[in-house]
């Protein structure tokens, strides 16, 4: 059987509802973790039994994961479109990645970075200049403009500046003005990391076309397994910045003085310690499948399910569909909403009890963004927000599931009485 590149490997979850009775779940939750694609799984059953560390043993499946490894490695590259001279370091996720470029910018540098960020780009820097939410991408483009001609004026001609900006956002999955904001940043002398979490799973990113220096993404939203992320970009600041991690693997040469240490160049030198082989592997096999795979056909649907969803929502008396720029801004499959007069949690519970169906609800770790789309969004409404986010497995049913479900509990409530079981304040 030759496998379709972009098929998720099927679980086939059945969910028992309070009301009796089972029915197929119906996953609304791709922004937080997507479900590994056939060919994760594949290449993780294919490497399990033959598996050894990398860069450090001379036998047979030492050499064989080292080779994949590296393999893995120039498929991420070419998903990403990098320039040859790029970096692609392996991390933990997006989080880890944004850590470790805060860790490697020049001590003097100053970041940029929009209030609306989630948080793995918003709080890991050492000097931060906090924009405010934009109303509209033009307008984030003319405040990064204005921020960097003000840096220039300031009394002290500032270090080297970073602009940190999401390639689509987590809460509204509106994509952001990538390529202008680099031609922005670049026009200053500024340099620009795109958070691209979001973005990879859902569009093509060209990291050369689009002139971004640097940029991040988590496997497992995009149909990798858990701990296998990546940064990618410039080497310079990578090269001269300290070890992410001291430790082995990291050093070209220990001598017998205590501070006598020689740090290894290229992305060796911020991934000590044995790495995450089969994270990455995987995470390489998805991204030959979705370079290699129809993902045009793959992003038409999803667009046309994503319309659907919104338009559903959107329709139902009582329900704010949180957005913050223009209906026509191009977005992925993401919509966060919420009910007026009825707690998110509880919906959320509701919706996975009587219906099925697996949605986020809280702040999804973007606080100042969803605060104010729900306070922009008018009265009544609960303090926290309800996520629903689609990928390669969802189908028109499913949209339509989730639409009436809510409509349904928007009009009379849920059926059934929640509480949320451990107590714990809205994530
Ligand atoms: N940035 C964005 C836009 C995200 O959506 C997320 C995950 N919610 C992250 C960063 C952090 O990703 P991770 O938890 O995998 O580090």
């Amino acid at each position: 059987r030759q496998p379709e590149p972009l098929a998720l490997a099927d679980a086939n979850l059945q969910v028992p509802l309070v009301t009796g009775g089972t029915v197929g779940y119906a996953n609304f939750d791709y922004a937080a973790s997507a479900p590994a694609a056939r060919v994760a799984v594949e290449a993780i059953t294919d490497l399990l039994p033959r598996y050894a560390s990398v860069h450090r043993g001379a036998g047979l499946p030492s050499q064989l994961c080292t080779t994949r490894y590296e393999r893995a490695r120039e498929q991420v590259a070419r998903f990403l479109g990098c320039r040859d001279d790029d970096a692609v370091i392996f991390t933990r996720n997006t989080t880890d990645a944004t850590n470790l470029l805060a860790h490697a910018l020049p001590a003097e540098a100053t970041v940029l970075v929009f209030d609306s960020e989630h948080h793995a780009t918003l709080l890991p820097w050492r000097r931060a200049v906090r924009l405010p939410i934009p109303d509209s991408p033009a307008d984030a483009v003319r405040a990064v403009h204005a921020a960097l001609r003000e840096l220039r004026r300031g009394e002290d001609a500032p270090g080297p500046v970073l602009l940190a900006v999401t390639g689509a956002s987590n809460v509204t999955g509106e994509i952001w003005p990538i390529a202008e904001l680099a031609a922005a940043a670049h026009r200053y002398g500024a340099r620009i990391f795109v958070d691209a979490a979001q973005l990879a799973p859902h569009r093509p990113v060209d990291v050369a076309a689009a002139d971004a220096d640097y940029l991040a993404l988590s496997g497992h939203k995009l149909y990798a397994p858990f701990g296998a992320g990546v940064l990618a970009g410039r080497t310079d600041w990578l090269d001269a910045a300290p070890p992410y991690l001291a430790g082995g693997g990291a050093t070209a040469l220990v001598g017998d003085a205590t501070n006598d240490v020689r740090w290894s160049t290229g992305p060796a030198r911020h991934e000590a310690g044995s790495p995450n082989v089969l994270g990455a592997v995987a995470l390489g096999a998805v991204c030959e499948a979705l370079r290699t795979g129809d993902r045009d056909a793959a992003i038409d649907r999803e667009r046309r399910l994503t319309e659907r969803l919104h338009a559903g929502l959107s329709g139902i008396d009582g329900v704010a569909v949180l957005t913050l720029f223009d209906a026509g801004t191009p977005r992925v499959g993401i919509a966060a909403f919420a009910v007026r007069g009825l707690d998110s949690d509880v919906l959320a519970a509701a919706l996975s009890a009587e219906y099925g169906i697996g949605v986020r609800d809280g702040m999804f770790c973007a606080h100042p963004l969803t605060r104010r789309l729900l306070r922009h969004a008018g009265g009544e409404l609960p303090g926290t927000a309800v996520r629903a986010s689609i990928g390669l497995g969802t189908t028109t049913e499913h949209v339509d599931r989730l639409v009436a479900a809510v409509r349904r509990l928007a009009g009379d409530g849920p059926q059934w009485t929640y509480e949320r079981l451990d107590g714990r304040p809205a994530p």
